[in-house]
């Protein structure tokens, strides 16, 4: 029997959520063509698109909210902020930023050119879009264990090291203009890298001179991972063994939406190249807003201040990465196969194995999610094809390695009856996958599409 471990919080505010009837689902996503980041909030019952920015914030970090300094040049919210993040991450700069995305287009300008590619463990899309918008290519180089959903493997998240010394020979470390390791690995189902990856990846890096960039997002559910898996690491606070992975970057960029608790926020650093601090200096004023605040209210420096450290505190991690195993578990009890073991923030079902019906260029993954959005008012989304964008070069549809509908779990606020009805919601669905047949695009942005396209069932 799958086991649930007590949350280390109680609830002291709530937001009402509606159930939908099954014909008011049917007509909110047609409205919203077939697409689940066009549905309204207000027409979902349990929202797992994402965990990004959808956490719930604590007391202590309400309180930082209602005491942040607005000031436009070195308030007092910045300089806690600061604080905090240089002890956590001992880098010589650190920038706040409005989220991820603008860490990266602060970031990766400086580090690509056109002609150059950019190589990770798995490009999260809002990077593989900045990598392709800098000119330069995507080739991702996870470990092969990956692909496998059903075995089990501790670091599933891994960068294939043999397989990156032979990218960089073969395309020639000067034109690789970044390694990138994204910690977890999201596309791969949320899965962890272990310090020994990190350090022998970031060792080849050094070897050809070329810059390692910590994709930290869930740097610290990443760190528990490390210390429950891997060996000598038990005895290690979550706090050393984040020093440790840190120290192995030359930089790093941080959507703080996710283990910042945050509903908004991010970081980009730089570890101690003095040529690229200047460069993102220079980035930031015309694109995010004055170095003391990034593109954010003082009150969100606050809130971040506190979440990074909450974030990394043992007892919340057990419980939030115990949250997710706890659905992987009741999933695999009612047989709906899922990335096993299951990852940090969230639950992947392999939708290739749950309707194996539908190729790829038809979308299981989304297609799943629409299913169980129909069938419970729940909404995921597709960690497969329908997130690769048409080749830029071909218009061609690509081929995931994996076809993926991802269920996220928002930090501190879903309980254990939410899971339960998740669970079982899926497990209705695999018995009438049949009755779907896939979906096509009509419409379609040429980066990112999958945010904004609108689609079609597809009938024969
Ligand atoms: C969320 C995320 C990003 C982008 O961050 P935003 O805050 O959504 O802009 C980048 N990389 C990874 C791994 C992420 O999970």
């Amino acid at each position: 029997m799958a086991q649930y471990i007590p949350e280390p919080y109680r609830i002291k505010m709530v937001e009402p959520i509606r159930q939908t009837t099954y014909e008011e689902r049917i007509e909110a996503i047609r409205a919203a063509d077939y697409n689940m980041f066009s549905l309204a909030s207000s027409d979902v019952y349990i929202d797992m698109l994402t965990d990004s920015g959808t956490n719930a914030m604590s007391d202590q970090q309400w309180a930082a909210m209602m005491q942040g300094d607005e000031s436009y040049a070195g308030s007092r919210s910045y300089g806690q902020l600061m604080e905090v993040a240089h002890d956590i991450f001992n880098y010589e700069y650190i920038q706040p930023v409005h989220q991820g995305r603008a860490a990266e287009h602060m970031l990766f300008p400086l580090l690509l050119k056109k002609g150059m590619v950019s190589i990770s463990n798995y490009h999260f899309d809002t990077t593989s879009g900045h990598v392709q918008l800098s000119g330069a290519k995507v080739i991702n180089c996870v470990s092969a264990e990956a692909a496998d959903t059903q075995s089990y493997a501790p670091f599933k998240g891994n960068m294939d090291t043999g397989k990156l010394k032979k990218l960089i020979r073969e395309y020639g470390p000067e034109n690789v203009g970044c390694i990138v390791m994204t910690i977890t690995c999201n596309s791969a189902g949320g899965q962890p890298v272990s310090l020994a990856n990190i350090k022998e990846t970031a060792a080849i890096a050094r070897e050809h001179d070329i810059p390692l960039v910590i994709d930290a997002a869930r740097y610290a559910e990443n760190a528990f991972f490390i210390k429950e898996r891997e060996e000598g690491q038990q005895d290690r606070s979550i706090k050393e063994i984040v020093r440790d992975i840190f120290a192995e970057g030359d930089a790093f960029t941080m959507s703080a939406k996710k283990d910042g608790i945050v509903n908004i926020g991010g970081l980009v650093g730089v570890r101690e190249n003095p040529e690229l601090i200047k460069g993102i200096k220079s980035r930031v004023v015309p694109y995010e807003g004055f170095l003391t605040y990034g593109g954010l209210a003082g009150r969100d420096l606050g809130a971040m201040a506190v979440g990074l450290t909450e974030g990394m505190d043992e007892d919340f991690l057990r419980s939030y990465v115990g949250q997710t195993k706890y659905l992987g578990d009741r999933c695999r009890e009612l047989g709906v196969p899922i990335q096993y073991p299951t990852g940090g923030h969230a639950i992947f079902v392999d939708a290739r194995k749950v309707m194996p019906h539908i190729p790829y260029y038809r979308f299981p993954a989304h297609t799943l999610c629409v299913a169980l959005y129909l069938e419970g008012g729940i909404r995921g989304c597709d960690i497969g094809s329908f997130i690769l964008d048409p080749d830029p070069e071909t218009g061609e549809q690509l081929e995931a390695d994996l076809e993926l509908s991802r269920f996220c779990i928002p930090r501190r606020t879903y309980t254990q009856a939410h899971l339960d009805y998740v669970a079982e919601k899926l497990a209705d669905v695999m018995k009438r996958s049949e009755e779907f047949q896939g979906f096509e695009v009509l419409e379609q942005a040429k980066v990112l599409r999958h945010f904004t396209a609108k689609l079609k069932p597809y009938t024969a």
